[in-house]
């Protein structure tokens, strides 16, 4: 247990969440400009509209947003309604963390997962990819760093490690599978799709590796979102997650296209399993369906 008694649990909550909020501000500008291959250091933020430098005193989360009135100082350009989403959102899922882990050394693990769901979610509704650096880099971030909390807690060490890799292995094999027998089927009962194979291609055979890691309406990183998924919280967690994601799919991609007017408009099913993914960490699904 980390020391916080002597202050009280609303100081520490009160840090967390102001730390949350601040994180939260660094994910917009990882969001925006990791899929840019841009530096998430340099320049500092600056307008979108007018790219003057933003102030440090109008760049604190949430607030400056409501000070400004939701304006650009300089140009008046309207700043998105998502820069103070992000920040309230990281603030409220960090505080979470906390009253559900408590003050142990799991709770920072869960908080950078959480963070790294997030920026999952909205790299991948902006530009339908996840950054190898966020599903991967989690993945192994979870691998070494949730062993070694719950070791902190008592768990055997080796016991720990497996049932990580345990969740890494299910989570992305799963999905896997159902993008690769999705794949055979289709072929055999010569569906066909906009970009797969590409106009005027055959279908991959088994010798290449298309064959293997090439799938119709499923893309390789939420193979490995879901890995990452797996690591941090085990083959349960991770089984969790593709029913939650699987539901929330159906319903995010049935309002996605309702809203579109566009029923074939791309929806990636990245953000169903890193929301999915969000609920499993408080919500154990299985348990729900068990009702144990
Ligand atoms: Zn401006």
């Amino acid at each position: 247990m980390l020391e916080s008694e002597s202050l009280g649990p609303g100081f520490l909550y009160s840090v967390v969440v102001i730390f949350g909020l601040l994180v939260g501000s660094f994910l917009n500008v990882v969001i925006y400009r990791l899929p840019r291959g841009e530096s998430i250091v340099f320049p500092g933020s600056h307008c979108p509209a007018c790219s003057v430098a933003v102030k440090p005193w109008d760049n604190l989360p949430v607030l400056s947003y409501l000070l400004l009135r939701g304006r650009c100082r300089s140009c008046g350009g309207a700043i998105s309604l998502r820069y103070p989403a992000v920040e309230l959102i990281t603030g409220l899922l960090f505080g979470a963390v906390l009253w559900f882990f408590g003050a142990t050394w799991t709770a920072p693990v869960m908080m950078v997962f959480v963070a790294g769901l997030l920026v999952a979610a909205l790299v991948d509704l902006d530009h339908q990819i996840i950054p190898d650096s966020i599903s991967m880099g989690g993945c192994g971030f979870g691998l070494i760093f949730v062993p070694w909390v719950t070791a902190q807690a008592g768990a055997p060490y080796v016991a720990s490690l497996s049932y990580s890799l345990m969740g890494a292995i299910v989570g992305g094999g799963s999905l896997w599978l159902v993008g690769f027998l999705h794949a055979r089927l289709s072929v055999a009962l010569g569906r066909e799709f906009p970009h797969w194979p590409d106009e005027g291609e055959a279908p991959p055979k088994p010798s290449e590796a298309d064959y293997w890691l090439w799938f119709p309406g499923l893309g390789l990183g939420d193979v490995k979102l879901l890995a990452m998924v797996g690591a941090f919280l085990g083959p349960l967690g991770a089984l969790d997650t593709i029913v939650a994601a699987s539901i929330l799919g159906l319903l995010l991609g049935g309002l996605w296209a309702l809203t579109r007017g566009d029923w074939n408009s791309p929806f990636g099913f990245g953000p169903a399993i890193a929301i999915g993914a969000l609920c499993s960490v408080f919500i154990p699904v299985h348990r729900l369906l068990l009702m144990v």
